[in-house]
């Protein structure tokens, strides 16, 4: 299969050869132009209003779930959801983040949204297509971090 730089007549490096600096700017800017398209693509599904999938069913049943104590009730402790105590004998979940609510609280809240209402740290959904879009996410950053040390290397 011909790849886009076949097509337009460049040369591969030979032996010894330096890469070419343009060259690698040419083909990030290729590529963040690919990534455009799917920004957009993703931005109409996932994107524009903030709605993101639920978090994964699995992920939430396995949430550490903790019985409070007469010790924790008197720390007087408040769920950032209700903005209520934590009283004794109340159901807490405590998610990855390390934010805790109550369970009543925090289970309708991660059924329709995979992210911690406190610090937005995301959750695991069961969305292979909102996966898809996390893990392009994450190229997209490292990609912006290769233009700027590229730049840097360039012109630094
Ligand atoms: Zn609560
Ligand atoms: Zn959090």
């Amino acid at each position: 299969m011909a790849s886009y730089f076949d097509e337009h007549d460049c040369e591969p490096l030979k032996d010894g050869e330096q890469p070419n600096h343009m060259l690698h700017m040419a083909r990030l800017l290729l590529d963040s132009g690919l990534a455009a398209e799917w920004d957009l693509e993703y931005g109409r599904i996932f994107g524009g209003d903030g709605k993101t999938p639920p978090a994964s069913k699995k992920i939430v049943e396995s949430l550490p779930t903790h019985i409070v104590t007469p010790t924790e009730a008197a720390l007087e402790r408040k769920c950032p959801v209700c903005l209520g105590l934590f009283d004794e004998e109340d159901e807490v979940k405590e998610i990855p983040c390390s934010h805790k609510f109550h369970s009543k609280c925090i289970l309708p809240w991660l059924d329709k949204v995979n992210s911690c209402p406190m610090c937005r740290h995301e959750l695991p959904t069961d969305d292979p297509d909102y996966e898809a879009y996390k893990k392009h996410k994450a190229r997209a950053k490292q990609r912006e971090y290769e233009m700027e040390e590229l730049h840097n290397s360039m012109f630094g």
